[in-house]
């Protein structure tokens, strides 16, 4: 039985009978139970993402070795799904619209990041109330294997992969390709193999304890979807 605090409570009631039951912006508890695991890779085809300098290894490719990384490290426990399993362009609505067929399933999208030369370490992007435990987990199982800086980390934000779709999804940004030391790091497979390895853990922990000591609920946040024109990068 999960304990639901009051405060959510007044929170999660008015908007739900605003919206007749209905709940696209996953505003209800962490995902538990879920038997499928959507599994995006960023960029792709004609958008590398970003291009380390200290190495010249493209995100896009980083992303999808971890992606196949992530699939083998889960099978057996879930079904999984690829949004792209080769080099190729995806629209971002168009993975929106692929993640949104499955039930019973959430998304993860795998990204490196790109910033001044001194950021590192890695960070999770979420908005969906159901969505938060994950982020919780993810963002300490990535540290774990890649420790921070100052950083923030854990980021909620409103982009397209986070607010549009209808299943609890994440964004993971694995650590800086534009950090030379971290670069280093993201390069050599061993390493990209921890990150898919502690990932995968953080996976099967929500679907077994969902939103268990993650933290409180956040509260719910009312916003239209995020756009092509509101999330460059993203
Ligand atoms: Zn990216």
């Amino acid at each position: 039985m999960r304990y639901i605090p009051f405060l959510a409570l007044l929170f999660i009631l008015p908007s739900c009978s605003m919206t007749g039951g209905g709940d696209h912006w996953g505003n209800k508890p962490g995902s538990q139970g879920f038997r499928t695991v959507v599994i995006d890779a960023g960029h792709g085809g004609k958008d590398p993402g970003a291009v380390s300098r200290h190495t010249g290894q493209r995100e896009k490719d980083a992303n999808l070795d971890l992606a196949k990384r992530l699939r083998s490290e889960l099978k057996g426990s879930f079904r999984t799904v690829m949004i792209r399993s080769n080099d190729r362009f995806v629209d971002l609505d168009d993975r929106v619209k692929f993640a949104n067929r499955y039930g019973g399933a959430i998304l993860v999208s795998l990204h490196f990041n790109s910033g001044s030369s001194s950021r590192k370490g890695p960070e999770t992007y979420w908005w969906r109330v159901d969505s938060h435990g994950l982020a919780v987990r993810c963002q300490r199982a990535m540290k774990s294997v890649a420790p921070s800086s100052a950083n923030a980390g854990l980021n909620r934000r409103r982009l397209r992969l986070t607010r549009n779709p209808s299943i609890p999804c994440v964004l993971l940004e694995g650590g800086y390709l534009s950090n030379s030391s971290e670069s280093r790091k993201i390069y050599s497979a061993a390493h990209r193999e921890k990150l898919a390895k502690t990932i995968a853990g953080a996976i099967r922990d929500q679907a077994a304890k969902g939103d268990a000591s993650t933290g409180p609920r956040p509260r719910f946040i009312k916003a239209p979807p995020s756009r092509a024109t509101d999330a460059p990068g993203s």
